[in-house]
């Protein structure tokens, strides 16, 4: 049985618990769930789910809470906007004292799509999504992909062709990351995550 968690310290975290116990029965992979608060709460997880909101705010409360690191030990991570922005290497328009996990190969733009009021839906050219509206709020964009270090994209933007949703494969680990929000609407990137994370560590 996989052990997965889904950050819950601040933002949309009830869309993920949903989309993430839908997936598990639609791939058939029995998981065990927990909404995480506190590293104790880390302790076990063999994936964590970081979800939508504000990344200074959660930054803040991950090292206020000793979890950075703990969480930089998870060999699955899948984070969704403020989450993605947690796991880059790279992040630019960070606020000061704001501290990232530093672990995927990819570098993100905070609100580069602008404010609130500009958010938006759009269906995806993806190998991964059918072709659904997806919603992208106050939305960072992936400015750079470290193929060399196995980062692909599996989503892009229709007209631009910018990259949405990442993923990076390494032996026993397996990260996601997309700029929009997926869990709003469908199982399928949940299910998408588990099945390459339970291969990921059947692997190792
Ligand atoms: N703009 C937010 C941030 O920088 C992310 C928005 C979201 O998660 N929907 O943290």
């Amino acid at each position: 049985m996989l052990q997965i968690g889904v950050l819950a310290l601040q933002g949309g975290v009830h869309e993920h618990l949903d989309a993430v116990r839908g997936a598990a029965d639609k791939a058939k992979i029995p998981i065990s769930l927990r909404t995480v608060r506190t590293a104790r709460e880390l302790e076990g997880l063999q994936g964590l789910l970081m979800p939508g909101g504000e990344s200074t705010t959660m930054s803040l409360l991950l090292q206020k809470n000793s979890m950075l690191e703990p969480t930089r030990n998870i060999p699955g991570l899948f984070g969704t906007c403020a989450g993605l922005i947690l796991m880059a290497k790279e992040v630019e328009g960070k606020m000061q004292g704001q501290e990232g996990l530093d672990v995927m190969d990819v570098g993100v733009s905070r609100n580069a799509y602008g404010a609130q009021i500009d958010s938006f839906e759009s269906v995806l050219e993806s190998e991964i999504l059918p072709k659904m509206r997806i919603p992208f709020i106050r939305a960072p964009k992936i400015t750079k992909v470290d193929e060399a270090a196995g980062v692909r994209i599996l989503a892009r933007l229709p007209k631009s062709n910018e990259p949405v949703i990442v993923e990076q494969r390494m032996p026993g680990r397996f990260y996601l990351g997309a700029t929009c929000h997926p869990e709003i609407r469908t199982t399928r990137v949940h299910e998408y995550f588990l099945r390459a994370l339970a291969a990921a560590l059947k692997s190792a």
